[in-house]
């Protein structure tokens, strides 16, 4: 890359490949200083930012693991990862400083909170020029050494760290580049928040690693994002469904320039049709990624050429992928429909410290997506169904067993089961069914606190129905597509 050009920047800051070195460097120094060596957990807990950036390269460079957290979560939520993840800091944002301290890292063994800010060097950016050529020293880092850990949960309801690393997120990198024109004269908009493995894998690094310019946005407005995009003379970006449906019902789109845009990559849920169609009309072809945190994340990506003719379909594989489908136990053979299994270079080292979960979801190195995928004659892929329990509002992931387990602390509540209903804007939003035992008082707005103090706000069913009993079969399992049937009349 070239050394003069911006890598990173914002509204306020930029750095180019010579600045952002120096002050990886610095930070990289900083981060041993603070006993920062092989394998240490570092937690970052902040909006995208360059910050964000320069402490996941340092982190990678001094050796250790970067644990991304989502600055949605409530703090006993983000308690629960400092400690599981054994991080030894938690780095912070200065907009995160009250939810970093609340999380009570030191009760969590967490040694440190560091605001990022004292991780800066002191001076003007050129202060801490280094060499885009540095060498590193100290201990070598590996391929195979873990990089990055990020929170999922899953059906038991306890999130686990899925671990990705360093040849994990090169070889997506490398993947993402052989789909998508990536140019050193790309201007990138990093919009999907950096504690996804799609604000940081998708679009973001290949651009990096080609030597292009990545603007860093920290939060998204349709507005503000399309004012953006003509302003920056934006080439590409990577968004989930609903960012891109925001834009085009905002006011602005009709008279938006989006003339600079070459692509557009979205993912992470289901798309509707016709969102994909009205930037189509705007001469933007949108083409549609589908993969998981597990992959680091890309499995299937459309292409430039037929994405246009077939909108909604999530494309082809990676070119560094396997990909595998399974209707019940029986490999199909061809194109058809089941369950897809992935196996890469890029599917992840496992979760952390959990060998037995890790083994549920990984076999022969195949890793099981609990996704449905149709593939058809012409090799083209179709996410149709979900076999495992998860809700996807506005990109972010619910599972409900985790909903349902902070619904039953409550010592009112017998039995609870969360499910997805269709929502026009977030894809899908949660119906709790809440039994409680007779002569209870346990009221919709108690039950709405409770949940505040314990999970995400975007974790907290956006309906909540009191019922008697829930419809089980004859083993007592809770029959989820009978609630959902339920939901769906419930809340049309
Ligand atoms: P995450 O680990 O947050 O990336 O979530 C991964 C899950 O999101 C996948 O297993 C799918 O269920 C869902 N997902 C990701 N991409 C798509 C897509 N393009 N279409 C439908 N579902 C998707
Ligand atoms: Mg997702």
């Amino acid at each position: 890359m070239n050394p003069s050009t911006v890598a990173l920047c914002t509204d306020t800051e930029e750095l180019t490949y010579t600045e952002l070195a120096g002050r990886v460097e610095h930070t990289a120094a900083r981060l041993r200083e603070l006993g920062v060596s092989h394998g240490t957990r570092v937690a970052y807990l902040g909006p995208n930012s360059i910050d964000t950036w320069v402490c996941f390269f340092a982190t990678a460079r001094a050796g250790g693991i970067f644990v991304s957290l989502n600055i949605r979560l409530a703090a006993p939520e983000i308690g629960y990862m400092l400690a599981d993840s054994g991080s030894h800091l938690l780095v912070h944002g200065p907009e995160c400083a009250e939810l970093a301290a609340a999380a009570e890292p030191v009760e969590h063994g967490v040694a440190r909170v560091v605001p990022a800010a004292d991780l800066r060097p002191s001076g003007p950016p050129g202060a801490a020029a280094g060499s885009p050529y540095a060498i590193v020293e100290g201990e070598p880092v590996e391929l195979d050494d873990p990089v990055l850990i990020l929170y999922t949960s899953g059906t038991t309801g306890r999130p686990k760290g899925a671990v990705l690393t360093h040849g994990n997120l090169t070889w997506n990198t490398v993947n993402q580049l052989a789909h998508v024109d990536v140019l050193s004269t790309d201007v990138a908009l990093c919009v999907a928040p950096l504690f996804h493995v799609t604000g940081l894998g998708q679009v973001s690094m290949p651009t990096l690693l080609k030597g292009g310019t990545v603007v860093v946005v920290p939060k998204f407005d349709a507005g503000a994002f399309l004012a953006l995009i003509a302003r920056r003379r934006a080439t590409g970006f990577s968004a989930v469904p609903t960012m891109l449906q925001m834009m085009c019902e905002h006011p602005d789109w009709v008279s938006a320039d989006l003339s600079s845009l070459r692509y557009v990559i979205y993912g992470g849920s289901p798309i509707a049709a016709q969102v994909a169609q009205a930037w189509l009309d705007r001469g933007v072809v949108v083409q549609q990624g589908y993969g998981m945190t597990e992959a680091s994340p890309g499995v299937f990506m459309a292409l430039p050429d037929g994405a246009a003719s077939r909108p909604v379909s999530a494309g082809v594989p990676h070119f560094f992928t396997d990909v595998r489908l399974d209707a019940e136990g029986e490999p199909v053979v061809g194109a058809g429909r089941g369950e897809l299994l992935v196996r890469g270079p890029h599917v992840f080292a496992g979760y952390w410290g959990r060998p037995e979960e890790t083994a549920q979801v990984v076999e022969d190195g195949w890793y099981r997506s609990g996704d449905v995928v149709r593939i058809e004659d012409d090799g083209w892929a179709y996410v149709v169904d979900r076999v495992k329990d998860m809700i996807i509002s506005g990109g972010e992931n619910i599972y409900p067993a985790e909903v349902e387990m902070a619904i039953a602390e409550l010592s009112d509540v017998t039995a609870a089961a969360v499910v997805a209903v269709p929502d026009a804007t977030w894809g899908e939003v949660g119906c709790a069914y809440v039994v409680l035992r007779t002569g209870a008082d346990l009221d919709e707005i108690a039950l709405r606190a409770h949940l505040e103090q314990r999970l995400a706000r975007y974790k907290i069913p956006r309906y909540v129905e009191l019922c008697d009993e829930l419809p089980r079969n004859a083993t007592g399992k809770v029959l989820r597509s009978v609630l959902r049937e339920r939901a769906l009349l419930d809340h049309p």
